[in-house]
C-alpha cells in the first residue's frame, strides 16, 4: 500500500491526507505532553482510548444536531474526518474551579462555580497558548463576532449534553477544551466542532471520590494513568465486557507487529 501523506504531526495526533478531497485521517498517538510541552511522556494505550472515547461523544454530539468534523472511525487508531480551516482559539469551558483559573485568580480547586464560564486562549505554543478576550479575537481577524457567537453557543450545548452524559456514569465535568474549524461550502464558511474530547482535555473526576480520571494524573505525577482513561472508556460502555482493557490493548500491538 502507498505511504500516506502526512499533512501534520501535533503533540497528540497525526493528520494523513484524506481518500477523497476535504477528507482526512486523524491517527491518536499515545504521547502526552503537559505544561506548554515542557513534561513529556507515554501513556501506553491512551490512542486508541482517545480515538474510542472522541467517537463516541462526536457521534452523540452530531446525534443532538451539533455539527463536528468526525465522520467515522477507520480502525483502533484512526478515525476519518472532514478537514477544516482551524481556528487559532482553545475554547475553554468551566463548571468547577481547577487548573489554571484556580492559579490565577486564588480560587480553591474544586469549588463550583455559580455559572459556567467560557474562556478563550489563543493557539500559539511560542507564546504558551496565552488567556485572551472577545476583544483581541475581533481586533486581530481570527474570527468573525457571528463565528464566535456560533461557538459560544456550540460549546454552550456541548457543555449541557457532557455534563448530563458524564453524570450518568459518576463523573464531575469540572473543565474541558475544544476546537473548532470552518468548512467551506462556495464563499459561505460554516462553523463546526473540530479536533477531539478525551481525557486529554478534559477534567474528569469521580463524583463520589474526587478522584481524577484524566491527564492531570500525567500532569501530576499521580500514577495509573492509562487506568484512568481505561476507567472512563469502560464507564461509557466502550470496553469489552468482561474481558481486561489488556485485550484491547494488545491487539493494537499485534497489528503494529504486523506492520499494518
Ligand atoms: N486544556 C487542553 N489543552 C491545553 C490547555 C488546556 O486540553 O493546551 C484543557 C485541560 O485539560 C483542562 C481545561 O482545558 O481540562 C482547562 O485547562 P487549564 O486552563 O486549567 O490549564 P492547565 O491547568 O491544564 O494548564
Amino acid at each position: 500500500m502507498a505511504r500516506r501523506r502526512q499533512i501534520y504531526e501535533g503533540k497528540a495526533k497525526i493528520l494523513y491526507e484524506g481518500p477523497e478531497p476535504g477528507t482526512l485521517i486523524q491517527y491518536f498517538k499515545d504521547d502526552a505532553t503537559a505544561f506548554n510541552a515542557q513534561k513529556r511522556g507515554t501513556i501506553s494505550g491512551k490512542g486508541v482510548l482517545n480515538n474510542r472515547i472522541s467517537e463516541h461523544i462526536f457521534t452523540a454530539l452530531g446525534a443532538i444536531g451539533v455539527p463536528t468534523h468526525f465522520i467515522r472511525r477507520l480502525n483502533m487508531r484512526e478515525q476519518l474526518i472532514r478537514q477544516v480551516e482551524i481556528i487559532p482559539i482553545e475554547v475553554v469551558i468551566r463548571n468547577v474551579a481547577a487548573g489554571s483559573l484556580s492559579k490565577r485568580l486564588g480560587i480553591e480547586e474544586g469549588t463550583q462555580l455559580p455559572r459556567t464560564i467560557i474562556e478563550y486562549y489563543y493557539k500559539d505554543d511560542a507564546l504558551g497558548d496565552p488567556l485572551i478576550a472577545d476583544e483581541h479575537i475581533a481586533c486581530f481577524g481570527w474570527a468573525t463576532q457571528e463565528e464566535m457567537n456560533d461557538i459560544a453557543d456550540m460549546a454552550i450545548r456541548v457543555n449541557d449534553f457532557m455534563c448530563g452524559m458524564f453524570a450518568a456514569i459518576g463523573i464531575r465535568l469540572v473543565d474541558f477544551k475544544l476546537e473548532f474549524g470552518r468548512v467551506w461550502d462556495g464563499d459561505y464558511a460554516r462553523v463546526i466542532l473540530a479536533d477531539e474530547i478525551s481525557p486529554d482535555g478534559c477534567r474528569l473526576w469521580d463524583l463520589k471520590s474526587n478522584e481524577k480520571l484524566d491527564k492531570d494524573r500525567f500532569r501530576l505525577d499521580l500514577g495509573n494513568v492509562a487506568e484512568a482513561y481505561q476507567e472512563i472508556a469502560r464507564r461509557l460502555g466502550l470496553m469489552p465486557e468482561g474481558e481486561e482493557a489488556n485485550s484491547v490493548l494488545d491487539f493494537d500491538s499485534h497489528r503494529k507487529k504486523r506492520g499494518r
